[in-house]
């Protein structure tokens, strides 16, 4: 009987900005084909808490996204019936069970975190660095425990919180002697660079916080801008020049985003991606014409994304139902979990007269 059940993925996105490349080809685009297999219960969270580790602040900026995110959801792809839909802040297990499984992990283990080690640094906290901006990765693991995933499809950037959700996974199964917690697994994308997509100006990740981000939702003239003035090879500086393809920005871009149909639309002079970066590399391939490709298959790939977006935007109140219904469904499912955990535990203390048996 247990195996029939449907696998369970949970993934989220912090409500922080709207959403960009880098989370389209890191892992909307592996949410969109996993829900599509009919195989997954999926649950999409918007990460308001997270979000507000860093901008306590600024509660409204998280607030006012909300709505954008979920509008970003729908214009991937990702569909009301198919996968569920909820914001952190109204699942009261999410906050609950960290409390439990804080317990478990030291504070030298969450030093050790290399991605909170780089966005401490990212962010300048210094010493004034959030006891829960610290914490997030027990937060995170209570996201994903609660729902009892096994599969959380992100970037690269994620695989020290799964780590870090399994150890506490092993740790809280062994010391209250059960299995109701499922240990999760990454799902990366298919294509290396997309693991952690650049940023327009070539750093090591297209981020909201560092303003180097092609959005889901541009206008088309504006894609144009923003890859018309991306950072290539530095020391491509003539035509003739031999280029450098290894960590040139629009050559990544064009390997996450360029299919074979595109070369016969847009540029039918070349066969593929092999052809066209030996050329670059030998010399005598300009930026403009490359750029202008990749402008090409940026705007393929994101006008239908763009027109479903308009679409929704016009039903905001549905929008709203769906994020509304989907709540309410999580916090049954993560409730279950939670009362899973205190029986564990046996800290279940009213739901029977245990306590009185001495
Ligand atoms: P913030 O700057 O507020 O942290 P962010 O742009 O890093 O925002 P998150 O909401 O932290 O985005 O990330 C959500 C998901 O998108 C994660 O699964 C993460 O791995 C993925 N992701 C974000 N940026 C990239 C990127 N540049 N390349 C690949 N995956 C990414
Ligand atoms: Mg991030």
């Amino acid at each position: 009987m247990e195996n029939k059940k449907p696998k369970i993925i949970l993934t989220g996105d912090r409500p922080t900005g709207s959403l960009h490349l880098g989370h389209y080809v890191g892992s909307l685009r592996k949410r969109v084909e996993l829900q599509n297999t009919g195989k997954f219960d999926q649950f999409v969270m918007i990460a308001d808490l997270q979000a507000l580790t860093d901008n306590a602040d600024n509660p409204e900026k998280i607030r006012q996204n909300i709505l954008e995110v979920m509008l970003d959801y729908l214009a991937v792809g990702l569909e009301p019936d198919k996968t569920t839909f909820f914001v952190q802040s109204h699942i009261p297990a999410l906050y609950e069970l960290p409390m439990y499984y804080s317990n478990l992990v030291t504070m030298s283990r969450l030093e050790r975190n290399p991605t909170i080690k780089s966005e401490i640094k990212m962010r300048n906290f210094e010493r004034n660095l959030p006891v829960g901006f610290m914490t997030y990765p027990i937060s995170q693991a209570a996201d994903i425990t609660a729902f009892k995933a096994k599969y959380v499809p992100v970037g690269e950037d994620q695989l020290p919180m799964l780590e870090q959700a399994r150890e506490i996974v092993n740790s809280f199964n062994r010391i209250y002697k059960c299995d109701i917690l499922v240990e999760p697994e990454a799902v990366l994308p298919d294509n290396a660079s997309c693991n952690r997509l650049v940023g327009t100006d070539g750093n090591t990740k297209m981020s909201k916080s560092l303003g180097n981000c092609i959005y889901l939702a541009e206008e088309p003239e504006d894609i144009k801008k923003k890859v018309m003035s991306m950072f290539t090879d530095p020391n491509h500086l003539r035509v003739e020049d031999p280029g450098q393809v290894e960590g040139n920005p629009v050559f990544i871009y064009l390997d996450a985003f360029s299919k074979p149909e595109y070369f016969a639309e847009f540029l039918p002079e070349y066969s593929g991606m092999d052809e066209l970066k030996e050329h670059y590399t030998r010399g005598g391939l300009g930026d403009v014409k490359v750029k202008k490709f990749l402008n090409n298959v940026l705007q393929a790939e994101l006008a239908p994304i763009r027109e479903r977006r308009k679409m929704w935007e016009q039903k905001l109140p549905d929008v709203y139902d769906i994020l509304k219904a989907g709540s309410k469904k999580a916090r049954e499912t993560a409730g279950k979990t939670l009362e899973d955990v205190r029986r564990s535990m046996k800290i279940d203390y009213f739901d029977n007269d245990n306590l009185l048996k001495m």
